[in-house]
């Protein structure tokens, strides 16, 4: 048996699925023929890095250690001096692997004969087994790429890294593959989710697809593959940048934030990812949370709630989290050994119509899969409570993101927030699944499954097989 796991970074489901009613995707309209294309939901944050691992470790990512694409270490035992924070987007992005629960296990250490391309997470992995931009071409192609914002030219390492995963596959058999094509992502960023050349991105992972099924059949290891197509999250068009630092500097406090961490005493780190969510630590020297009720914490508050760009704020009570949404008010989610809980208080910040009690978590999914937060209560509670959060979390409104500086290519369209266009994503699988999957986390026990290898304890997820 094999597993081929292609990620095409940032594909929305309703994207891929227009392209193959359209006929413009050959290879995948066969496998869905086959198997089937089912909608699941990402994880908050919704974006690469932290929506890796329940692909990779069928974990949400608060709890193991990556709240985010950028973060603050409050208890200074994963970064370095002198500003304790970490960023995945460039040098520090080896360090996601150090910074994950080492008790919670990878697929790469579950499953010995594993190969990974453009895989932020490759703890148990051989070098010998990753596929980067590797090659002198391509890492000259990645860099001036990014420093002149060339848009096409990430199409192009697109179709490098297909090269070099179709022939390792080919060569190598690997029971397990987990390949990352970021083309969809970098395309939406730059030009909208509904260029154009978002098809053509598309088409590159339709190919790869289609050449490494030849090959399968070609000596006769197709009947034993499962070809799996998925994505970590979705797209929205963005039309204003609130600069959240330079907002809460205006508002007198002093903050730290990507790029310029170095701050003089800095009050607030202010940690966007996506860049549709963000995590605001609050008085930076301490090395455990402060308490809530100070009364610069409520202005804070109130300041944020009172624009536009924040659609959802969260402050992690206890062991609770407390949601509040510009007029809609606020409601406390909890989790506990009863199950999953939501309760209106002034209000229905997630527009769930109901309080919700003692939910499963597949009940806490079904409850929320057509609002506009699929999956939000379990989402909530799992980064709210995870140790390196924020003790403010925010959820972008549409049309906004948080960030308005330093992006080498401006950014027409986000990703991040906890709603449905971020959240959904597509799970195209070439064989008939045994019950609906649900969520990305649903993805690794299944490839566990389908591998023959023991699924373990204390996953987010459960095999569809
Ligand atoms: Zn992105």
């Amino acid at each position: 048996m094999s597993v081929v796991i292609l990620l095409a970074d940032g594909a929305r489901p309703d994207s891929l699925d227009v392209a193959l009613q359209r006929g413009e995707l050959p290879a995948l309209a066969r496998l869905r023929d086959e198997g089937g294309l089912h909608v699941v939901t990402s994880c908050f944050p919704s974006v690469t890095g932290p929506a890796y691992t329940p692909f990779l470790m069928g974990r949400f990512p608060g709890p193991v250690g990556l709240p985010g694409l950028r973060w603050f270490d409050r208890a200074r035992t994963a970064c370095r001096f002198p500003d304790y924070t970490r960023s995945y987007v460039g040098y520090q992005m080896s360090a996601v692997d150090r910074d994950l629960d080492p008790d919670a296990p990878t697929i790469f250490e579950l499953c010995d004969e594993s190969l990974a391309a453009l895989s932020v997470i490759s703890r148990g992995l051989d070098k010998g087994r990753r596929i980067g931009a590797i090659t002198a071409r391509s890492a000259f192609r990645a860099a001036t790429t990014h420093f002149r914002g060339n848009v096409a030219g990430w199409l192009d390492i697109d179709r490098d890294v297909a090269d070099q995963i179709v022939e390792r596959i080919r060569k190598d058999r690997p029971a397990f593959t987990f390949a990352a094509l970021t083309g969809v992502d970098k395309v939406s960023h730059a030009r909208g989710h509904a260029s154009a050349m978002v098809l053509d991105a598309l088409r590159i992972v339709d190919n790869t697809a289609a050449r490494i099924r030849d090959d399968a059949e070609q000596d006769g290891r197709w009947k034993a593959m499962s070809l799996w197509i998925v994505s970590d999250h979705g797209h929205s068009p963005v039309v204003h940048h609130e600069d959240l630092a330079a907002l809460i500097e205006a508002a007198g406090m002093r903050t730290m934030s990507h790029p310029w961490v170095y701050n003089i005493a800095p009050e607030v780190a202010v940690m966007v990812s996506g860049n549709a969510m963000a995590h605001l630590y609050l008085e930076v020297p301490a090395r455990s949370r402060p308490a809530a009720g100070d009364g610069r914490v409520g202005a804070l508050i109130e300041m944020l709630l009172a624009r536009p760009s924040v659609d959802l704020l969260i402050t992690p009570v206890d062991a609770a989290a407390v949601v509040y949404a510009r007029q809609r008010g606020a409601a406390r989610i909890w989790h506990d050994d009863r199950g999953y809980h939501y309760r209106r208080e002034s209000g229905d910040p997630l527009g769930l119509l109901t309080d919700i009690s003692c939910a499963s978590m597949n009940a806490a999914y079904g409850a929320t899969l057509e609002s506009d937060y699929p999956d939000g209560i379990v989402q909530i509670v799992n980064l709210a409570t995870a140790p390196r959060s924020g003790e403010i979390i925010l959820s972008a409104a549409r049309d906004w993101d948080f960030r308005a500086r330093y992006e080498p290519i401006p950014h027409i369209s986000s990703h991040g927030a906890l709603h449905r266009e971020h959240m959904l994503v597509p799970l195209l699988v070439n064989q008939p699944v045994k019950r609906e999957p649900r969520r990305t986390v649903d993805v690794m026990p299944s490839a566990l499954t389908s591998l023959g290898l023991p699924v373990p304890d204390g996953l987010d997820g459960e095999s569809f097989l």
